[in-house]
């Protein structure tokens, strides 16, 4: 080791490097527990070398925050270093592994002897060989390896230098943007982004900046070789005891082929959306456009099949109360098919009253033994009102479903018997028939939309299978509850409760 002059006044601040030092890479060393670990070896070394060489003045630097040499220890008589212009001095760096830990240096007022440059350079090694005791090397080199073998970039950044410039790249950060870290160090890792400066993520990322504080955002990023890769960055703040900022620190994982499948993901759902929307559109433009010549069919089928009637003309009549009948039919399917498709779409709306469904029910009672003179319709009903909050022509729409079912699928007994009544806070509406029954492996899905259960198609009962899925969004709507007891040749009973409503 030749002996160096170095200006002493300087000492202190300036970096002082081994002629081999270059070959090895100089990092900042953060962690405050560790460091203070190193300080204590160091201070026992270069006690130790200012005790046995009495005339020398000893200091040791250890590589802080920002590769900043921060002086960690000092010992030996050191007045007359203020006094001299050149110093003869001496200097060892401390390195484990591939790391720079820092420098041990001894200025000395005369020629440093060859026995003294020996003691020091021993000093050094051992120095080192305490730092490993200290399982410090272990920990360092652990670190470096992790670092080193992690796919995710790390940087750090020094906020308090202009422009908050890179002051370190992991070797991941290298092979993600293809940039050699000598040409990532000292730039702020906004160049990163080319000339793509409006993202959402890098307003976010500014803020962050700018209050100190961790932030996560996925950026446009562009390699070396100017290909574009997503780059999820998470950065935080690391601040010292007080509390005060000293880096950033921004972990970056290349999230490329995730945000590929994303966006993918969103222009399939946008088309899906958009194909809902246009069938939406169409089966709204159609229902009403088909609406209106079934009534004018309705209208005149009624009008001819009274003056059939009247002229004594009853098979032509009746022919004409098919085509009546067929018509309403149709009407109630293109109801259905437009209301299905207001409940997908989330378009079906309710207008709430206060309303009493006794007088409601009256109604569709009424109807029912007006249209099915052949049916024996029971109406139980508890006394007094059943005031609910509720879309009247919906409700009356439930019913009908319900009522109209239990015809439908009657077999041989002609009856049903509808009930209302106050179970609690709620009141309970009951439709029971005779009928064919549901098979219970099949009462799981009789709500779902389209089904129809295996012995109605079988029995040529025709149906598109939506009232009762209609009906029961409808109740849910309500906060009610929509359910049945069925038995295969028994018959079913269907049940709908709503709140009373509290006036
Ligand atoms: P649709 O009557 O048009 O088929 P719904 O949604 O009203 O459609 O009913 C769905 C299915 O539930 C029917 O196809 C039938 O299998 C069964 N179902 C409904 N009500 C009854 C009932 N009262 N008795 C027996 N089965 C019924």
């Amino acid at each position: 080791m030749a002996t160096e002059h170095v200006d002493a006044g300087a000492a202190d601040t300036r970096g002082v490097q081994h002629p081999d030092a270059s070959s090895v890479s100089a990092k900042g060393y953060e962690d405050p527990a560790v460091l203070e670990s190193v300080r204590d070896v160091l201070q026992a070394s270069v006690t130790d070398i200012a005790r046995r060489l009495p005339e020398v003045a000893v200091r040791s630097w250890v590589l802080g925050p920002g590769n900043v040499l921060q002086l960690a220890a000092r010992a030996g008589e050191d007045r007359w270093l203020r006094k001299r212009a050149n110093v003869p001095f001496v200097g060892y760096p401390l390195t484990v592994g591939s790391r720079v830990l820092g420098v041990i240096a001894a200025f000395s007022p005369t020629e440093l002897s060859d026995e003294a440059t020996a003691l020091l350079s021993g000093v050094a090694d051992r120095v080192v060989v305490a730092l490993e005791l200290h399982g410090i090397g272990r920990q360092i080199n652990l670190q470096d390896r992790a670092i080193a073998a992690s796919s995710n970039g790390i940087i750090i950044s020094d906020p308090h230098q202009p422009d908050d410039p890179i002051i370190y790249a992991s070797p991941g950060f290298e092979r993600m943007t293809g940039y050699p870290s000598a040409e990532i160090i000292g730039r702020n890792c906004r160049f990163l982004q080319g000339d793509d400066r409006d993202q959402e993520g890098v307003s976010e990322l500014r803020a962050a900046v700018a209050e100190s504080r961790g932030c996560r955002v996925v950026l446009r990023n562009y390699r070396k070789d100017g290909s574009l890769f997503y780059n999820e960055l998470t950065l935080s703040p690391v601040t010292d005891r007080e509390g005060d900022l000293i880096n950033f620190i921004g972990i970056q994982s290349d999230v490329t082929a995730r945000e590929l499948i994303q966006q993918e993901r969103d222009e399939l759902l946008q088309r899906v959306e958009n194909a809902l929307a246009v069938r939406d559109q169409f089966i709204s433009i159609a229902s009403h456009e088909l609406r209106t010549p079934l009534t004018a069919i309705k209208a005149h089928a009624q009008f001819v099949e009274r003056k059939l009637r009247r002229d004594g003309n009853l098979d032509a009549a009746a022919r004409l109360q098919l085509i009546d009948r067929q018509a309403t039919q149709m009407g109630a399917l293109i109801s259905d098919l437009l209301d299905v498709s207001q409940i997908e779409s989330g378009h079906l709306t309710y207008a709430m009253h206060e309303l009493d469904l006794g007088p409601l029910l009256d109604q569709v009672v009424e109807e029912t033994r007006a249209a099915q003179p052949n049916f024996v319709v029971e109406w139980e009903r508890e006394h007094g009102p059943f005031p609910v909050r509720a879309d009247e022509v919906r409700i009356r729409q439930v019913a009908t479903n319900l009522v109209s079912n239990a015809i439908k699928y009657s077999s041989s007994e002609s009856r049903l018997r509808i009930t209302l009544r106050r179970v609690g806070d709620q009141a309970e509406l009951s439709v029971r028939d005779w009928g064919i029954g549901i098979p219970a492996d099949q009462q799981s899905r009789i709500f779902n939309r389209y089904f129809r259960a295996g012995n109605a198609t079988e029995s040529g009962l025709s149906g598109p299978g939506l009232g009762l899925h209609i009906s029961h969004t409808i109740i849910d709507a309500h906060g009610g509850r929509l359910w049945f007891e069925s038995e295969v040749g028994a018959g079913s009973t269907f049940y709908f409760t709503l709140p009373i409503a509290s006036s």
